[in-house]
């Protein structure tokens, strides 16, 4: 609002400025005319010239003014920001620049909104504004004046703070904003979540360049967003380390599928009445030439650059070749939140299954909450499509995260699975219990499939089972395995007349 203010001075002062120079010019060239075209034709008294010249220079005055502070005022706009009228990144260089002698602690925090692109999209342009400017107020709010607050650009502020203990002080400043920030705001008459991502640095003396300190304090932020979120993180020389793991692994990760490096294994899920095999869950599989590495962090990474569409892809393919043998057995895939976010994902689930002939009615997607909390939008709207070919949907994990049974409500999964760490805990404490039965129950209420995950000891099987799950996952029954061996077990089951209580056990 502030430099909206300046813009309307500015302009009045262009005006000003012109028709001032306007008048000047005029002055000028009449004087001129008279003097040295017709002097024959005019008298000149000296009152007239006195006039004239004390006119002159008052305009020449007003002129000379007004241009300095027309200047002064461009200036102001070039350091600051035109919808927060915060000091902008141009105003921080300079800032550091002036102050290179100054051998006191500096400590910078760099704060990254976690949900403004959502904001923008689903609420518009301007709600987006908004939100920013209650942002910029906020921090002002929980820093007080003795901290500087830039806005760098987009969502991105930057707050420094001089002198001793200063990463302290900045430390605890920004625990409070993100401890604010995690509680919804009101804003154009809605509750928005804006969440932020802090990273921070400091540095003592000569050595503070403004770029090494930025980049110090964009890295730990980055490590905030990768952490989770809604958090402040201190840069360390292991973040620089890290990331050079991360292009090492995503290069290789880029080099996999033409390689042919990635495998896929099943793990069976049975009944919990009668311990038939009723289902498979696909599990990925990368024998890396540099070692071994488990899902849990190569599925991170092919995700953070977007690999995990073309990777998520194969892995489709492939399954549905698979298990096109395996009558009378769901197949689950595991689909990662950036593929249910890709608006194409549903073609091209259409076209897979279109192509390999995989009965769609065999097929289960199993999805976690990240990929609805992150674009719940797009992932209804996604979800909507791949249910019309018949393909059922299960929400994968529950009990790790903020799934609650409002959200089982609003995207009605055909099917629940309980996490291995909730069963585990259920199995230890009342509480977990409790929660574990309710969430059970509420599924069933609402026709949902249950399946306990990650069932090792027979007690838990127990207890799942008088829970009220249909179907157990678990190293107690079966460990992945290659898909020659899930055929061969189908087949011998189907020539068998006889069924095994412990089916097979794989390593
Ligand atoms: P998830 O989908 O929850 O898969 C179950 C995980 O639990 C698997 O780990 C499985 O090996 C493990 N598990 C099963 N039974 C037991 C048990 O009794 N005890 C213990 N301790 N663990 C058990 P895995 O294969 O390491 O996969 C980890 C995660 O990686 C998966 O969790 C899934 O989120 C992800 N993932 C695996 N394959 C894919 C894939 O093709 N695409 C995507 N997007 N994610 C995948
Ligand atoms: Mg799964
Ligand atoms: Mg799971």
């Amino acid at each position: 609002m502030k430099v909206r203010m300046i813009d309307n001075r500015l302009f009045r002062r262009v005006v000003i400025l012109g028709s001032l120079a306007l008048l000047q010019m005029i002055f000028l060239t009449t004087v001129s005319l008279s003097v040295f075209i017709a002097p024959e034709s005019t008298t000149h008294t000296p009152h007239t010239l006195f006039a004239g010249l004390a006119f002159f220079t008052a305009v020449t005055i007003s002129l000379g003014t007004l241009s300095l502070r027309y200047f002064r005022g461009l200036e102001k706009l070039s350091l600051h920001d035109g919808l927060t009228a915060l000091p902008n990144r141009r105003a921080l260089l300079d800032r550091f620049r002036q102050s290179r002698s100054d051998t006191s602690e500096t400590g910078i925090a760099l704060l990254n909104l976690d949900n403004f692109k959502l904001i923008n999209e689903n609420h518009g342009h301007r709600t987006g504004d908004e939100a920013l400017l209650a942002a910029a107020h906020i921090v002002r709010d929980v820093c007080g004046p003795e901290v500087e607050i830039y806005r760098l650009g987009g969502d991105e502020f930057a707050l420094i703070l001089k002198g001793s203990l200063s990463g302290t002080l900045l430390e605890g400043h920004c625990r409070r904003i993100v401890e604010y920030l995690t509680k919804p705001v009101q804003i154009a008459n809605v509750q928005l979540l804006m969440g932020a991502s802090i990273g921070l640095a400091s540095c003592r003396g000569e050595n503070c360049s403004a770029s090494e300190l930025l980049r110090r304090a964009d890295m730990a932020m980055a490590a905030s967003k990768r952490g989770g979120k809604m958090r402040c993180t201190w840069y360390s020389a292991s973040l620089d380390r890290n990331r050079e793991e991360m292009r090492r692994l995503d290069d290789d990760l880029r080099r996999a599928l033409t390689e042919n490096e990635f495998r896929l294994v099943y793990q069976p899920l049975v009944s919990s009445e009668d311990r038939r095999v009723v289902s498979v869950e696909c599990l990925l599989r990368w024998d890396r030439p540099a070692g071994p590495i488990g899902p849990h962090i190569f599925i991170p990474a092919a995700e953070q650059s977007g690999f995990i569409n073309a990777i998520g892809l194969w892995v489709l393919r492939q399954a549905c070749r698979d298990a096109l043998a395996w009558k009378d057995i769901t197949l689950s895939v595991n689909i990662s939140a950036a593929q249910l976010r890709n608006p194409e994902f549903p073609v091209q689930l259409g076209y897979i299954l279109e192509e390999t002939g995989f009965d769609a009615d065999r097929l289960e997607l199993e999805i976690t909450e990240t990929c609805l909390v992150l674009d719940p939008v797009i992932a209804e709207r996604n979800l909507a499509l791949i249910r019309q070919f018949g393909v059922r949907i299960a929400l994968d994990d529950f009990g790790t995260g903020y799934a609650s049974i409002g959200f089982l409500r609003q995207f009605r999964f055909e099917k629940l699975k309980i996490d291995r760490s909730l069963v585990v805990q259920a199995s230890e404490d009342e509480g977990s219990r409790a929660m574990m039965l309710s969430s059970i129950a509420v599924a069933r209420a609402m026709k949902m499939g249950v399946t306990a995950e990650g069932v090792e000891t027979e007690e838990q099987a127990a207890m799942v089972r008088a829970a009220g799950c249909d179907q157990i996952q678990g190293w107690l029954y079966y460990r992945a395995m290659p898909a020659q061996e899930i055929a061969q077990y189908l087949t011998s089951k189907a020539n068998s007349t006889t069924s095994s209580d412990q089916g097979i056990r794989a390593a």
